[in-house]
This record gives structure tokens, C-alpha cells and sequence, in this order.
């Protein structure tokens, strides 16, 4: 089915996407359960009392013993009532109470008979030059020649292409920094990754940045090598590479779909379309057309005759010219809607791409929109939301502070880190700069958001209050009207004179504290029976599992003797010649280690994970 301008589908009746019982009182869902106490926001000292069934002078006492004075009515923030619950022997959880107007948290249940084939979202990631910008113009001209012949295009950042009767949409800002700014903001909105690997150049900083992205974000990726048209161009070389970071051709027994183009040329695009569509049809995926629209602001800006002026990227549902949509604080009704090629249309389905006007304010890329069935809905639920923004940016904590990293990194709020590093000199900054990003922490990832010479400055100071950043200063010092601006904004400012002092303090504030909500849980061992030396990849450990399961994923140690001579991850893991997954016991195997080589026969391969603690 297409939604293009000549198809009127508006009739169609759509569902809402806000169930009608929403309007729950927060407190009423507290509830003791099993032992834990659920809760959903602020409670006072004489309502907890009697959710826990504790005399409120108990905690009250408790309190005080602690140095804290606090009332009978007093609300209590998230430490206090988790401080209370564990003197009081419960644990506890904070649940999120959603509704319409965080409506980005609604959970969409389509019915799995209203659920239709969607077009896969694609984003093109790569090192610089090594051709996503060539690739992107290249399969949209394409696109022109076999659409609308002569039809001037407008960029909205995203566009689709048709082929074989089906349809692919390309996010077309290129580079990861477009993906990692949307999903910083919790917006995933690709479906697959193309990796474009230049075939002269092989596999670069920015290719292992773009493959760690999207395993991230857990999206499959796809590998375009590139260049091929090129006198030094060698696939091989560009393919062993993609191996060794465990992207693993399907020729090799891999998952990974390696299509060999030539982005200038014009050769193997088609090719490498097909493959999307292959992989589209595998990913099985879907959305229910009938359903009011609901998705991702894809870009935005003020255009001076029309406007607020946005792209919005319908994932579920449809939308229709003239609907009511809420977008971040500000809500609208979509008065004219185009596709890139300024076709004005009428509705728009899911995957599809399109620039509206009519918005009362410009949005910003990332925010999640929804469309309503009527415009006092929409009124009503964008002025929620923009209380609610106000009252959080009074409340906010501002900047970063390391104390409060670990409890949002926890919640799986926080997956990057923003700094912010200012140093006395150039070399300095840069030095600090790399040993953060050098610093590995489980799934976090650290962002050097500026690394400059010089003072700390307001402009500082601000970037790291709306980004969440921790500022690091190295061999200068904040004058007093800095520091003051700084606590105001409530902005963490840490300085050292080493190095590693400064990375040794974010990785205890990070790791020091996820220890202990992480234990180490034995999976199996395995032990060496034999050490096979192949050229390529060096020493394979012949292996019998002894007990338990030799998992892929797992973490590993290598001990000899009982003592622990190396701890580390395991490389690859197979049944013969075939990867496994995992390998049950008195099961042989054989195994590498990653970046370790010293094995020998008699060695204990122990494999084990980290399973989050249940307190
Ligand atoms: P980006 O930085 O990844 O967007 O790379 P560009 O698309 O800007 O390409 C960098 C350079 O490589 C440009 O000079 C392109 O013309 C060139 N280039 C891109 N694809 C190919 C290709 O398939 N073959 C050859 N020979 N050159 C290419």
C-alpha cells in the first residue's frame, strides 16, 4: 500500500493512541509487593508510614539519628525513601507512571492482525571520504531519474527509494553524529546500519566508532565496501579487517552482509539495495497504518515565509494533512505536509519522511511526536508538557555531578558521558581528552563535547548545564565568579594536575559503584586439551567443556594452576569449523581469547558473566 498524495486514505478511521483511562491518581499505585516497595513519586513521611506500616515517630526517629530533620507532611526525595525502606527491611523500586503527557512512554500495542509490512530506515555510517555522502547522492539521483524526472528535491534529511515496487527510507545526514545525537535523546529511529568502508583505505577509527554504534543500539548492520572502481582497492584486506572486530562475512558462516560497491561509479548499488530489502523482510518489520501517527522529529528549522518547518519520520500509524500533533512542548495542526520532491500529500504511513508547517513552535530534532484526534486534546496535552518542562528545568540538577552519574547510568538513563575538558595548553587538553576516551566502561560511552585551551568560561559552564556535562580542569583553576556560576547551575567542575588521577576518578565513580549491584555469575569451564597453532590467528585452544556452558558472550579468565593469568573476552568459539553460541559440557570446542595468546595445555578456560544483583 502507498501513501503518496493521489491516494486519499483520510477516511479511514484511526485509533488513538492514549487509552481513556489515564487520568489516574500518581500516589493510588504505591504499593507494597513481596517485600518491596513500589512507588511512584513523591511521598510524604506520614503516607509512607502507612504504606510500610511503620509508626511515622519510627521514622521520624531514624531520620534524626541521621542528622535529618523532617515533618510529618514533608515529601521525601528518592534517597530518603530508599534510605527508610532498607532501615525498615523492604526494598524498593521507583516506577514511572505514565501518561499522555509523557505520551513518548506509552507503551503501542497494535493488534497483531492491524499490523502491516513497513519500509526499513536506513542509516549510512563510515569514516570520513570513505563515500556515504557519494552513496547517499548516488542512490538518490538514482532516484530521481526512475521517479519524477525533473523534479527538484528539497532536503528534509530523509528520503525514499524505490525498489523493485518496494520502498527503503535513508536518513541522509551521514556520519554517526546525527545518530548518536538522536538516540543521546532517546529517539532510535533506524532500523538498519549500511557501514561504508573504503576498499583503498580498509577499516578506520570512524568505522569502528560506527560499528560500535550500531551494536549499541542493536541494529544490524550491513557492510559497503566502497571504492572497489579504485586501482588499490582490496576487498580481502578490508574484509579480514571487518573479521577481527567480529563482523563476520555470511560466505565465512557470519551474519553480516558484505555488498562491494562503488559509490562514483554506480556499480553494485542496486545490489546493495536488494540486500536491504533482504534484511528488511528478515527484521519482519511492521506497523499498524491505522492508527493515529506517532514518531520522530528528523530535523527542524524556521523558515522565514512558512515558519516552524520540521521533518517528521512516521514510525507507527498515519498522518494526515490537517491532524493535531504534539511536539515536544508545542503542538500544531499539520497545515501543509510534502515529501522531498515537494509533492504536497495527504497522508503519510509509516517509515515515511515528511516536512510539515504549522507547528506554533520550531522542535528539535529527536523529540517524539504524536498526532490527536482533536486539537483541545492536543492543546491540553502540549500545555502539560510544557509545565512539566518547566518545572523540571527549575528542579533540574543541571550539569553532571560524577556522585549522581552512577544512579543514572543505572537506570539505564545515561549511556554517554558528556565532559567538557579545558586545560592550560592545547597538548594538555588533547592528552586528557584521549585518556578519557580511552576509558572502557561497560556500555558507557564517554563524550568530549569541547577540549580547548584556557580558563573555564560561562559559555563553559552552560554547554555542560544543558548537556549534562562534567567539566575537567587540568592545571588551571576557576576564578571565584566561575565556581560560583557553576554551583548555581549546579555543574560538576573537577580539577587535577595528573592525568590519571582525573581517569582513575571517573572510572571509580563509574565502576566502584557498579560493583556492587553486579555479580559475577559462572557460567562453565573448559579445559585445554590441546593448543593448535594457525598462522592467521594465532594460538587455538582445543578445548573440553567440563562443566556448565562456554558461552560466546561470555567473559572469560584463563587459569593455570589456580591462579588467574589473564581475564578477558572471549574472541571466538566454535564447533569444528562452525561459531557456536554456546558449548555445553563434555562438549569440545575450540577457542580463542581475546588479545591473548599465551595458552597451554592444561589451562582452565572459565567462562562467566556479570548478572545484575537482586537486592
Ligand atoms: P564521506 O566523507 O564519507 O561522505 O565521503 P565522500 O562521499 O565525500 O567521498 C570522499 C571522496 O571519495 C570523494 O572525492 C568521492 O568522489 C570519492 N569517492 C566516493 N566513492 C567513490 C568510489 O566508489 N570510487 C572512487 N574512485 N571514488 C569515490
Amino acid at each position: 500500500m502507498s501513501f503518496n498524495g493521489k491516494n486519499k486514505k483520510s477516511k479511514t478511521t484511526r485509533v488513538s493512541n492514549i487509552p481513556s483511562n489515564r487520568n489516574i491518581n500518581k500516589n493510588e499505585l504505591n504499593k507494597v509487593n513481596g517485600g518491596v516497595f513500589v512507588y511512584t513519586g513523591d511521598i510524604t513521611v506520614s503516607q509512607l508510614s502507612k504504606e510500610l506500616n511503620i509508626p511515622a515517630t519510627s521514622i521520624i526517629r531514624f531520620l534524626f539519628m541521621q542528622g535529618k530533620m523532617v515533618t510529618l507532611n514533608q515529601n521525601l526525595d528518592d534517597e530518603l525513601i530508599g534510605e527508610i525502606c532498607l532501615e525498615f527491611g523492604y526494598d524498593f523500586k521507583k516506577e514511572k507512571v505514565v501518561s499522555e503527557e509523557n505520551f513518548e512512554e506509552i507503551e503501542i500495542v497494535d493488534d497483531p492482525s492491524s499490523l502491516k509490512e513497513r519500509s526499513p530506515i536506513v542509516t549510512i555510517m563510515g569514516h570520513v571520504d570513505h563515500g556515504k555522502t557519494t552513496l547517499i547522492d548516488t542512490i538518490r539521483n538514482s532516484n530521481i531519474v526512475d521517479t519524477e524526472a525533473g523534479a527538484i528535491t528539497q532536503a528534509i534529511g530523509a528520503y525514499q527509494k524505490e525498489i523493485n515496487g518496494k520502498k527503503i527510507t535513508f536518513i541522509d545526514t551521514p556520519g554517526h553524529e546525527a545518530f548518536t545525537a538522536m538516540r543521546s535523546r532517546g529517539a532510535s529511529v533506524t532500523d538498519i546500519v549500511i557501514i561504508v568502508v573504503a576498499a583503498d583505505d580498509g577499516v578506520m577509527p570512524q568505522t569502528k566508532e560506527a560499528i560500535d554504534h550500531a551494536r549499541a543500539a542493536n541494529v544490524p548492520i550491513i557492510i559497503a565496501i566502497n571504492k572497489i572502481d579504485k586501482p588499490g582497492a582490496n576487498v580481502e584486506r578490508v574484509k579480514q579487517e571487518l573479521m577481527e572486530l567480529d563482523i563476520i562475512p555470511e560466505e565465512y558462516g557470519g551474519k553480516n552482509i558484505f555488498c562491494e560497491i562503488s559509490a562514483k561509479k554506480n556499480i553494485g548499488i542496486d545490489n546493495l539495495l536488494e540486500n536491504v530489502l533482504l534484511l528488511a523482510e528478515v527484521l519482519e518489520l511492521k506497523a499498524n497504518p491505522n492508527r493515529y501517527a506517532l514518531g520522530t522529529v528528523l530535523e527542524a528549522r524556521l523558515d522565514k515565509g512558512e515558519g516552524a518547518k520540521a521533518t517528521l519520520l512516521v514510525q507507527n500509524g498515519t498522518l494526515n494533512a490537517g491532524d493535531f500533533v504534539v511536539v515536544g512542548a508545542a503542538y500544531g495542526r499539520v497545515r501543509k505536509m510534502t515529501n522531498e520532491y515537494r509533492a504536497e500529500l495527504k497522508s503519510a504511513g509509516p517509515s515515511t519522511p515528511v516536512a510539515i508547517i504549522g507547528l506554533t513552535e520550531v522542535p528539535v530534532a529527536g523529540d517524539k511526536f504524536m498526532a490527536f484526534p482533536t486539537e483541545k486534546q492536543a492543546r491540553e496535552i502540549a500545555e502539560k508538557r510544557k509545565l512539566a518542562k518547566t518545572m523540571d528545568e527549575r528542579n533540574s540538577s543541571g550539569g553532571g555531578t560524577l556522585e549522581d552519574l552512577y544512579n543514572r547510568i543505572h537506570e539505564g538513563e545515561v549511556q554517554e558521558i558528556n565532559c567538557i575538558v579545558k586545560a592550560d595548553n592545547q597538548g594538555s587538553a588533547e592528552a586528557v581528552k584521549g585518556a578519557l576516551l580511552n576509558l572502557q566502561v561497560d556500555g558507557v560511552k564517554i563524550n568530549v563535547l569541547r577540549s580547548t585551551a584556557g580558563a573555564i568560561t560561562e559559555t563553559d559552564v552552560l554547554l555542560a548545564s544543558t548537556s549534562n556535562a562534567i567539566i575537567f580542569g587540568f592545571n588551571i583553576r576557576p576564578d571565584a565568579k566561575i565556581r560560583a556560576k557553576a554551583e548555581e547551575a549546579k555543574v560538576d567542575i573537577r580539577l587535577h594536575t595528573i592525568i590519571y588521577h582525573l581517569t582513575e576518578e571517573v572510572e571509580a565513580a563509574m565502576k566502584g559503584l557498579l560493583k556492587p549491584t553486579y555479580k559475577e555469575h559462572i557460567t562453565g569451564q573448559a579445559e585445554i586439551r590441546k593448543v593448535i597453532v594457525a598462522s592467521k590467528i594465532g594460538k587455538i585452544a582445543g578445548c573440553m567443556v567440563t562443566n556448565g556452558v562456554i558461552k560466546r558472550d561470555s567473559l572469560c579468565r584463563l587459569m593455570r594452576d589456580g591462579v588467574v593469568i589473564y581475564e578477558g573476552k572471549l574472541n571466538s568459539l566454535k564447533r569444528f569449523q562452525n561459531d557456536a553460541k554456546e558449548v555445553a559440557e563434555n562438549y569440545e570446542c575450540g577457542l580463542t581469547i581475546e588479545n591473548f595468546n599465551d595458552i597451554k595445555e592444561g589451562d582452565i578456560v572459565e567462562g562467566y558473566e556479570m548478572v545484575e544483583e537482586k537486592k
